[in-house]
């Protein structure tokens, strides 16, 4: 199988899978993510159709969002201070924010080029000590911060199911589903725009993440392992 194969494969059991759930498969983005394939991968990708592409690593980000700018490019990874300059430029939305520091300091970049970034907050809604991500406690908290920074639009949440465990990964999935809903009566109260985003699903969990309302499936190996 190559990367053009896989991709259509996976986009085509996206769409069956969305019309088992009854949703529109227009409700539910495929994200590309290229962290482990170079140009040429990307490349495939997108003759392939690819229109999105994540990535979890800020060079690796700015590399390939110079040589295919015409895609959107999301940024996953860990966000370091030093680099949001970098990812504000590149990203068409940040998945990964969850320090109130670094919200300010995406807020402020985005300003300074006239730009407001998009961004996912990221909940650690399983609380394993092993993953990054807000707990459900610090998400209030954290909303309210971001709905007053002129250079941000939460769009939605993102989550990481514990992984090999299918009934986990669906409390995970349920659970970043109610508090996307407990955020936007928050919102509503605010008057902020309604957060739609749940950005959830890999490679091995994904089809679970759809029955459970994702809108973005964030999927690597499924797509760049040949
Ligand atoms: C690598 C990665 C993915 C894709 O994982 P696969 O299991 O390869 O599909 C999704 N989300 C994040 C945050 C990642 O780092």
């Amino acid at each position: 199988m190559t990367i053009a194969d896989n991709y259509k494969r996976v986009l085509a059991e996206v769409r069956q899978k969305c019309a088992e759930c009854n949703r529109d498969p227009k409700d539910v983005l495929l994200l590309a993510v290229s962290k482990t394939v170079g140009l040429d991968g990307v490349s495939e990708a997108i003759l392939a159709g690819a229109s999105d592409f994540g990535e979890n690593r800020p060079d690796e980000l700015v590399r390939k969002y110079e040589a295919f700018s015409d895609v959107r490019w999301h940024f996953i990874g860990n966000i370091q201070s030093r680099r949001i300059r970098d990812i504000v430029r590149c990203s068409y939305l940040v998945h990964s924010l969850y320090k109130s520091k670094h919200a300010q300091k995406i807020s402020d970049a985005a300003c300074q080029i006239g730009k407001v970034q998009d961004v996912l907050l990221e909940v650690n809604v399983s609380g394993e000590e092993s993953k990054s991500g807000l707990s459900k406690d610090e998400l209030p908290e954290m909303l309210s911060v971001c709905m007053n920074l002129p250079g941000i639009r939460v769009c939605g949440l993102m989550t990481m199911a514990p992984q090999g465990d299918l009934s986990a990964a669906k409390e995970s999935f349920l659970g970043l589903k109610k508090l996307l809903e407990q955020c936007n009566i928050s919102a509503e109260k605010a008057g902020y725009p309604c957060l739609t985003q749940l950005s959830m699903g890999m490679s091995e969990d994904w089809q679970c993440a759809i029955e459970c309302d994702s809108t973005i499936v964030r999927i690597g190996r499924a797509i760049f392992s040949t």
